[in-house]
């Protein structure tokens, strides 16, 4: 490991240097075949990737601490540590150790952060990799842009709010996010948002905002922040340069606004409990063949479209894809071959690319005609649809197939992943490497030829040519012919039964079989590079190409899974209205046995059903049914069919979402901080073409703070924002909102009590549930019969006693009266009442619902 014999200090000094340089990155020295840290690098990086940490100048007064890695292995070891949320500078030897003198010159070829790294293990291929920068003070509102520097997806935005900032920031999910230097404020509050953005990295951008340059503030803030993604991004690629991106500016008009809350409530990405995709609707939905088009079909769902032409163009090419079942299968054959076009051009552009890596990529771009024939055969319009849509897919795209032809020509089918043995490159290629080439496998016919001939010469039947790695090719001859050895033969070993000699022909035939193998190896490589470079001019068309490729593979995913699960195109317009016939949940039924989920028309509309207040016992199906709408209007917005017999559906400017997340009674008042402040969000946001869903709100307190509060907000979205909402609760007294508000519809879900059982029709009936079924489902729950019993005597004797059950008087504002909530008499009834209606059955241990029983029977004053 110690360079040529130069002295430890000076080695040890030039790692210094560079470490000094980089004082806020992990640094991977290279030394030879492997990559060394040293000091609290390699503490650090010991303990973190349980590597074995040594020293270096052991037994000297003050031992280095040192840990290494194979030169081979680094990418995975380079993905975890940012994974971890570390930069990485990687310093490489600049020069051949065989031909230098003393120490190789070093230095850092590029360093990998979080949010830009090219090292594809520890690459989500289905999602993008940010990093992203924010700008602004907030007084002219926030720039916010992101990068992926592996696919070239450059956007950037204006976010009016601190609010919208982080919603968009929710939104892009970056692995890294650039805060200015010297904005406190900002660093701050985002800090504090963090736990919402928990895999995000933040780094402090090296240059502080500048102070007064007018010219700066002039720039738009989207300008000023991408200009300052673009720098950090290119300031980490040392040796290569970034491929000219193309800026995408949109504004958040533009799409449907779905927030954190949302993204999260309605599970689009990932599942609210563990954060898995599994159970997610992306999952549900992602039929996609390639991995552009992963990531493409994520894209449309967080930020579906509100342009109407736009949306119904591509509900277009979903109709036609879904109609020809053929051409759709055989298109999504081709694209099942296809490789990730966007970030193999990417890692050819930064000079990271393999053969493999290239001969990936030309094997994709040879089948890209293949792709346009099926579709254009399948029919003319089809073809013509398509190409509207995005305003592309012109894959014929003859130059990349060129391209990938001349790839394929070049390099071999079976290349290796690395180029140290070159035999990647095929022959015909270059008139050199073929000679240099026949001389190497030439060498056998060679050596059966110099055999032959000296043993005609020696008259030694048994004389044999032989290779070993110490001297190279040898003659052996055994000990009953020593006598007939030549006087040219040069003694060089005996051995049992033998003697070895090398002669001067075949040390210099060796010598130049070895040179020529390590001159063929130098100038495959060249050739190799030169294609790579070839390559990577050519990324941004290859960006283009594989957009198209992408639109293509999600169109066509969207259909077949219209087509599996029997989705509907919806009518999208202006109008204020959601009207579903037979309405699924894509999720939930996914997930049931086949024809399990009950279907359910639902209609709600500013004008006339403009409050779907929901009812009906735990289980019952309030939940799914309230976000299965919200997931249709995301899933009709963002280009596809939605899971119904019919659907028209007004264009939603937004969806909002208060949905309790399997409602705790233990944690307490944080989560009904965290709900009202949900809510108060909703209230403040919401506008009339704003769909909004409300899920048991209030249930985090005690009933009659918990009723008061639902009721004035559903007052509130009444008489003030107008906008459509579904509205579910198990309060059946809120069912009294309907009588003083017009727009309020009741609806409730049905259970049967069948035998003194539940059971669950799951059908939508026009009217609020009578009442909240709670003891049923306790008693499904499997709480003792006695106690069930007893439990309905109580109800029974409590239902008597409250003078006007669950209807409280509405409230008018400046009115300065608490509304009458008479549920109850005060006093233990009530604690019991309430402590009953809050413990959710579901939730409940069999330990934990004895308990609870404990405590109610304590409590209990009632007369057996
Ligand atoms: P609630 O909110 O009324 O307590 P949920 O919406 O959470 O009820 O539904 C409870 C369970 O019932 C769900 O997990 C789902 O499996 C099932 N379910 C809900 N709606 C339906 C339906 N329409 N058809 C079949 N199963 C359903
Ligand atoms: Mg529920």
């Amino acid at each position: 490991m110690t360079q040529g014999g130069a002295p430890a200090t000076a080695l040890m000094r030039q790692y210094l240097d560079v470490k000094a340089r980089y004082p806020d990155a992990i640094l991977f020295f290279r030394l030879g075949d492997f990559y060394e840290m040293f000091y609290e690098d390699a503490t650090y990086v010991a303990r973190a990737l349980s590597l074995t940490l040594t020293t270096r100048d052991k037994g000297k007064d003050d031992p280095v601490p040192m840990c290494g890695i194979p030169h081979h292995a680094a990418r995975a070891y380079v993905g975890k540590l940012t994974e971890l949320g570390h930069r990485v500078a990687i310093c490489e030897q600049l020069e051949d150790p065989k031909l230098t003198k003393g120490i190789v010159r070093r230095d850092v070829v590029r360093v990998v952060t979080p949010g830009v790294i090219l090292d594809e293990e520890s690459l989500d291929p289905r999602a993008p990799n940010y990093v992203a920068a924010v700008s602004g003070d907030g007084r002219q509102g926030f720039g916010l842009a992101f990068l992926d520097i592996t696919t070239g997806d450059f956007r950037a935005t204006e976010a009016p709010s601190i609010e919208a900032l982080l919603d968009e920031l929710a939104r892009a999910e970056p692995r890294e996010l650039l805060v200015p230097r010297g904005d406190g404020d900002l660093a701050a509050v985002i800090k504090r948002a963090y736990p919402r953005l928990a895999q995000t990295a933040i780094t402090v951008d090296g240059e502080p905002p500048p102070a007064d340059d007018s010219d700066a503030r002039k720039a738009p803030q989207a300008a000023i922040a991408a200009a300052r993604v673009l720098r950090y991004a290119r300031a980490t690629q040392l040796s290569a340069s970034l491929p000219p991106l193309p800026l995408h500016l949109f504004s958040r008009n533009d799409f449907l606004v779905i927030d954190e809350q949302a993204r999260a409530h309605l599970e689009l990405t990932e599942t609210m409990l563990d954060r898995k995709r599994k159970g997610s609707l992306l999952d549900a939905l992602d039929a996609t063949c390639t991995a552009m088009g992963g990531r493409l079909m994520r894209r449309w769902m967080l930020f579906p479209l509100m342009d109407i032409a736009q949306i119904r163009r591509r509900h277009d090419a979903v109709e036609r894809l879904v109609a020809r079942q053929s051409a759709r299968d055989a298109a999504r054959k081709v694209l099942g071959e296809l490789a990730d076009v966007e970030r193999l051009a990417s890692r050819a552009r930064l000079g990271v690319g393999t053969p493999r890596d290239l001969v990936a990529l030309g094997r994709s771009l040879v089948r890209l005609p293949a792709l346009a024939a099926v579709l254009t055969r399948a029919d003319d319009e089809l073809a013509s649809t398509m190409r509207r849509e995005e305003d592309l897919l012109v894959i014929d795209a003859p130059a990349e197939v060129r391209l990938g032809e001349r790839i394929l020509a070049t390099l071999k089918e079976e290349s290796p992943a690395a180029t140290k043995d070159g035999n990647y490159v095929r022959p015909g290629i270059s008139a050199e490497l073929d000679e240099l080439s026949s001389i190497a496998s030439g060498g056998r016919d060679r050596i059966v030829a110099i055999e032959a001939r000296e043993r005609e010469r020696t008259g030694i039947p048994s004389l044999k040519v032989k290779y070993n790695n110490v001297f190279g090719y040898y003659i052996e001859i055994t000990r009953s012919h020593l006598a007939n050895v030549p006087a040219d033969y040069i003694r060089k070993q005996t051995v049992a039964n033998a003697e070895r000699f090398v002669t001067a022909e075949l040390s210099d035939y060796e010598a130049k079989i070895l040179s020529a193998d390590e001159r063929r190896i130098a100038l495959e490589l060249e050739i190799f590079t030169d294609l790579r470079q070839e390559v990577g001019d050519q990324a941004q068309p290859l960006f283009a190409v594989a957009g198209q490729v992408a639109a293509v593979d999600t169109l066509a995913a969207l259909a077949e899974q219209a087509h599996r699960h029997g989705y509907v195109r919806p009518t999208i317009d202006d109008s204020e209205s959601i009207d579903l016939q037979e309405s699924r949940h894509p999720v939930v039924e996914q997930l049931a046995a086949a024809g399990a989920f009950v279907p359910n028309d639902v209609k709600v509309d500013t004008a006339a059903e403009q409050i779907l207040l929901v009812t009906g016992p735990n289980m019952a199906g309030k939940s799914t049914l309230i976000r299965q709408v919200a997931l249709s209007v995301v899933m009709a917005q963002m280009g596809g069919f939605v899971p119904a017999r019919g659907a028209r559906i007004g264009l939603c400017d937004r969806v909002f979402t208060r949905v309790g997340a399997g409602d705790n009674l233990a944690r307490g008042e944080s989560t009904f901080l965290v709900e009202m402040r949900e809510t108060a969000h909703i209230l403040r946001h919401a506008t009339r073409k704003s769909l909004i869903v409300l899920d048991e709100i209030g249930r985090g307190t005690s009933t009659y703070d918990g009723v008061s509060i639902a009721w004035a907000v559903g007052e509130h979205l009444h008489d003030r924002l107008g906008a459509r909402t579904l509205f579910a609760t198990h309060y059946h007294e809120l069912c009294a909102l309907a009588d003083s508000h017009p727009r309020v519809r009741n609806v409730s879900v049905t259970a049967r009590e069948w035998k003194g059982d539940m059971v669950f029709l799951r059908k939508l009936v026009p009217g609020g549930a009578s009442r909240s079924f709670g003891v049923e489902v306790a008693k499904l729950a499997g709480l003792p019969p006695e106690v069930v019993t007893r439990a309905r005597a109580i109800l029974e004797a409590l239902e008597r006693d409250s003078a006007a059950p669950g209807v409280p008087k509405p409230m008018t504002p400046g009115q300065g009266e608490a509304p009458q909530l008479n549920l109850f008499e005060k006093g233990p009834l009530q604690e019991i009442a309430d402590a009953l209606r809050a413990a959710d059955p579901d939730e409940l241990s069999p330990r934990a619902a004895w308990e609870l029983l404990s405590e109610l029977r304590k409590k209990l004053t009632i007369p057996r």
